[in-house]
């Protein structure tokens, strides 16, 4: 442990104020972009931990409250109330720490469609450290929408399926995630260009996220 890491071994507990942020790299970009393939190949690397709000969301036990709230609002193509997504999001990350498949202490964490707005930036902001944000763009919105409705059948995602809801997600992605670019210093966005082979997009990702695992985790010679 060198010294430098040690400030995230706080004496407070996660979530609390004065305690530990969580080393964060933001993966943004439309519905459909491709998101969750990369999620799914950075998942393997050891020392990331990728989290999807949407797979987040799925985990839930449908039959629960809060899993019939995701319901509504998902196959409305809402987003689930801010301060409730905040909040699950904590106990999520609390238990999957709890469950050693994060370590704030070794593992970067990607953030992968939260935060989603103004807003969730806002509360998020006490816990992350945004290092980077890693913009994923393609500028044929056709070919997103031709992704989802492959994922409809393939996932069995019920948002996914209906087409009107689709459009609306992209609208909503627009209005309310698009700007959240803008709101980060913009030396810290780097843009991925997603209209490409998934290997393409996951090596664009990599030469962006690697020096920063470094300069994060790797452990100094001492
Ligand atoms: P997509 O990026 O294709 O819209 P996701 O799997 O990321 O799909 O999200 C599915 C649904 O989960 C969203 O439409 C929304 O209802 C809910 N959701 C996911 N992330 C958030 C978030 N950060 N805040 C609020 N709702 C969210």
């Amino acid at each position: 442990m060198t010294k430098d890491k040690k400030f995230l071994f706080s004496e407070k507990p996660l979530f609390e104020e004065g305690g530990p942020s969580l080393q964060s790299v933001l993966l943004l970009g439309p519905p459909g972009v491709g998101k969750g393939t990369q999620g799914k190949l950075l998942s393997h690397i050891p020392g990331i931990f990728h989290l999807s709000s949407g797979d987040m969301f799925r985990e839930l036990d449908e039959d629960s409250e809060l899993g019939q709230l995701f319901n509504q609002y998902a196959t409305r193509g809402e987003f689930v109330p801010d301060k409730i997504t905040v909040k699950i999001w904590k106990e999520y990350l609390r238990s999957k720490i709890e469950m050693n498949f994060y370590n704030p202490e070794t593992d970067l964490l990607i953030l992968d469609g939260i935060p989603r707005n103004m807003t969730q930036a806002e509360l998020l902001s006490p816990y992350i450290n945004v290092l980077k944000i890693l913009y994923m763009v393609c500028e044929d919105r056709e070919v997103m929408f031709e992704r989802i409705r492959g994922r409809a059948v393939k996932e069995n995602r019920r948002d996914d399926a209906d087409e009107l809801v689709v459009r609306y997600r992209w609208d909503v992605y627009k209005r309310e995630t698009e700007p959240l670019i803008d709101h980060y210093p913009q030396e810290m966005v780097r843009i991925i260009d997603a209209d490409t082979i998934p290997a393409d997009v996951l090596s664009q990702i990599l030469s962006a996220i690697v020096p920063i695992q470094k300069t994060c985790f790797s452990p100094s010679p001492l």
